[in-house]
């Protein structure tokens, strides 16, 4: 039987800013995921963009003096050109402004909503974040200021359509209850629904077109209101495949209509818009819900929150872009996927990005690459040994003189499945723990099976030694092999260069060479 097909999105992130290293830890997970998946025999879609259409664009051209197309164009290309630093392997990249699947798809949503009868106009006075583009309850503001910005929200009045979000309390509850709509971690879920019981008013979906300085998709039939820019940008999850074209679109239908998995990566300050908003939207328009949300929490950079008008040298520090250059993609990924925990924030320096890279990738697998390849040309000029099916050689019977190698074999057989594990949770720090985790026992298996040892009782003519021999760097080689694989979805370029350093492709291996060079201190600050 086939394996189901995988849609996955990060959120588009608003471009008023450069990209930070938050939206790297989203982009570098949704991208693990959809690396696991194809590997695995999944049809994979992954998909990202950008948030183009929020007033938070028109505020911040204003302030640099510049048109919004134009700033908009600028930031959106420096978001889509992380996939290259970052090894993101994103099959599509919507532009909310510009992309012509977009808008269409967004106005036939907007359709089946006011068709539903979901949609009504009411006057309203509200307490408005710009920074989130999101009205608050005054009991949900902490001491006056917005939870997220610490900034004054302020007060809106104006006449505006209105979602009828109270409609759905009941349905959405069901669908988060019965897992049909999987929220990870259940803390996350717990909020949810929380949130649910604590009774869903229904949510303003425009703004007056003249607020939004003319920016954004105008309200069918209504252009003198646009619609909110959440409203549109949650809509690219659908609009990106076709649903503009109609429901019967291929892509619409292939990857968000039929059976298979949906899901998003979200951060933990949107979870509302995805968990209760977009879910509801779309059982008022009569389509199929998500799968899954997995919410990450937040970096912080040297202790401080990280934010994307922050100028500072720390955030300059942590641009994604730039830590790639200066440190490459490996430690950078490493960094995010073993480094941040599945619950709670974590803090960002560049001295912990070299200290991590330099103990798991240099000390870690690199040595480990490095010794084993160079045993086997000593010992065999460079032939791995053929020691025939490895489950049933006797030297790596339980009990047999070579324990450390036989648990070795056995800890390469469960990695596969402990990483398929933890991604399905996922828990990206638990996945790239068992690598680590492998990669530790095997050098410690070099330490316990001592091949130079073998090697000289061989070489004065015991024959058991030298078959032992054989069979710890037949065992070694293997391991190398099954980490290269393993290591490919979270670190592509390392894992390549990791399965070329263990290829016989010529019956011998390569000549050894440093995997992983030991990275330099960063400069202090
Ligand atoms: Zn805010």
């Amino acid at each position: 039987m086939s394996k189901p097909d995988i849609y996955l999105s990060t959120t588009i992130p608003y471009i008023n800013g450069r990209p930070h290293l938050g939206h790297a830890l989203e982009f570098v997970q949704a991208d693990v995921l959809a690396r696991h998946y194809r590997a695995t025999g999944h049809a994979v879609r992954l998909q990202s963009g950008t948030d183009d259409n929020s007033l938070k664009n028109v505020l911040a051209a204003a302030a640099e003096g510049t048109d919004v197309a134009d700033l908009v164009s600028r930031n959106s290309a420096a978001f889509e050109a992380l996939a290259g630093p970052l090894q993101l392997s994103f099959d599509d990249f919507i532009r909310t402004s510009s992309d012509p699947r977009h808008r269409p798809g967004v106005e036939r949503f907007w359709r089946a909503c006011a068709a539903r009868g979901d949609l009504y106009r009411k006057s309203y006075q509200g307490l408005y974040c710009t920074g989130c583009e999101q009205f608050y309850r005054p009991a949900e503001l902490d001491g006056g200021r917005c939870p997220e910005h610490g900034t004054e929200p302020e007060t809106v009045s104006e006449e505006n359509w209105f979602f009828r979000l109270s409609r759905y309390a009941g349905q959405l509850k069901e669908e988060i209850t019965s897992g049909r709509l999987r929220i990870e971690p259940a803390a996350r879920r717990h909020e949810v629904l929380a949130f649910i019981d604590g009774g869903l008013e229904d949510f303003s979906a425009s703004r007056p077109a003249s607020r939004a300085g003319g920016w954004g998709i105008p309200v069918p039939g209504d252009p003198g209101q646009v619609i909110y820019v959440w409203w549109d940008a949650l809509g690219n999850y659908i609009t990106s495949l076709g649903y503009g074209d109609g429901p019967e679109a291929p892509e619409y239908r292939r990857w968000w209509a039929w059976p298979g998995q949906r899901i998003h990566l979200v951060g933990k300050g949107v979870l509302r818009f995805h968990a209760v908003y977009w879910p509801a939207m779309l059982l008022s328009a009569g389509l199929p819900l998500p799968t899954a949300i997995y919410v990450h929490d937040y970096l912080t950079i040297g202790g401080a929150k990280i934010s994307k008008s922050a100028a500072g040298p720390a955030a300059r520090a942590a641009d994604p872009a730039a830590l790639t250059a200066a440190y490459g993609p490996d430690a950078v990924r490493w960094w995010l996927l073993r480094e941040v925990p599945r619950t709670g924030d974590a803090d960002f320096t560049p001295e912990r990005l070299v200290a991590r890279a330099n103990e798991d990738l240099a000390n870690g697998l690199g040595n480990l690459v490095s010794r084993v390849t160079s045993m086997v040309h000593r010992y065999r000029d460079g032939v791995v040994p053929a020691t025939g099916d490895l489950a049933t050689n006797p030297d790596l019977a339980a009990g047999g003189p070579l324990a450390a190698a036989t648990e070795l074999g056995a800890a390469c057989q469960q990695l596969p499945g402990q990483i398929a594990a933890a991604l399905a949770r996922p828990d990206f720090r638990a996945a790239t723990a068992a690598v680590a985790a492998l990669t530790g026992q095997a050098n410690r298996c070099i330490e316990d099976t001592a091949p130079w040892r073998l090697a000289r009782s061989a070489a004065g003519g015991d024959e058991a030694a030298a078959r032992q021999l054989e069979t710890v760097l037949a065992v070694l080689v293997a391991a190398c092999r099954t980490l290269a694989a393993e290591l490919t979805p979270f670190l592509p370029g390392l894992a390549a260069k990791a399965a070329a350093a263990c290829a016989a492709l010529s019956g011998r291996l390569p000549a050894p060479q440093p995997l992983y060079p030991r990275l330099d201190a960063p400069p202090a600050s």
